[in-house]
């Protein structure tokens, strides 16, 4: 029962940053599968300007031919806000006590933790894996983490990866990941002054895009 890695997020759209984070935890983390998980309404943050139904679908798109990867919709069909701690209670009653489960987030989000809601709870039902990213540079998280959280990171922080395999949850490991400084934000504002964002995503994303017209309004 290897450990199921969870990477949630907006995916306003769904781009190279994402699937090298799931990938690069999935292979250093030896993780069974990589469930992602596409917000419907994001409880921290502006609504998304995307309906839920297109970023899943992006989703969806970009995952295909992965075999590790796979799409949960369970937040994108939801109007109510969707905290992750529920989502995670949800899966986690569904998996069993026994397996083991990864939240992935990037540092910003990592650094961010404590904003959310009942997140002290998030170590009881999963462990939690740190990817580098541009911006947020690892010798600089000590200073940027509120107290609460520097006590959860300093007492939870494991050395050994592979120790995710051993316990269900409860564990930090931090996950070294090539930076790629990429955003879905850049890839809106790219789109939005007609800029080409190939590269950045997967063409069959650009592609879906152009199609749906999304992002083209000011
Ligand atoms: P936005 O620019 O709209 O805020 P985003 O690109 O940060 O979006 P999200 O959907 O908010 O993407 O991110 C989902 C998760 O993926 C978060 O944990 C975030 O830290 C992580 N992530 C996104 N882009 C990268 C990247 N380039 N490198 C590492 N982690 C990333």
């Amino acid at each position: 029962m290897s450990p199921i890695g969870i990477l949630g997020g907006t995916f306003d759209p769904i781009h190279f940053g994402h699937l090298r984070l799931a990938q690069e935890v999935a292979d250093q983390l030896r993780l069974a599968e990589v469930r992602f998980i596409p917000s419907g309404t994001p409880p921290h943050r502006a609504a998304p300007g995307t309906l839920a139904a297109d970023r899943l679908a992006m989703v969806r798109l970009a995952v295909a031919g992965n075999a590790l990867f796979t799409v949960d919709p369970r937040e994108s069909s939801s109007t109510a806000p969707g905290y992750t701690v529920d989502t995670l209670t949800a899966l986690r009653s569904e998996v069993g006590a026994a397996q083991s489960l990864v939240m992935i987030l990037g540092a910003d989000a990592f650094l961010d933790l404590a904003t959310w809601s009942r997140w002290h709870q998030l170590f009881e039902l999963a462990h939690v894996a740190v990817a580098y990213r541009p911006g947020f540079p690892v010798d600089t998280w000590q200073s940027r983490m509120p107290q609460p959280l520097a006590a959860e990171y300093n007492a939870r922080l494991l050395h050994q990866p592979f120790s995710v395999h051993v316990a269900p949850a409860g564990g930090i490991v931090v996950v070294p990941i090539a930076e790629l400084n990429i955003s879905a934000t850049m890839i809106r504002d790219s789109l939005r002054q007609g800029k080409n964002p190939r590269y950045l995503l997967p063409d069959s994303i650009y592609q879906y895009i152009q199609e749906h017209m999304l992002y083209s309004e000011n």
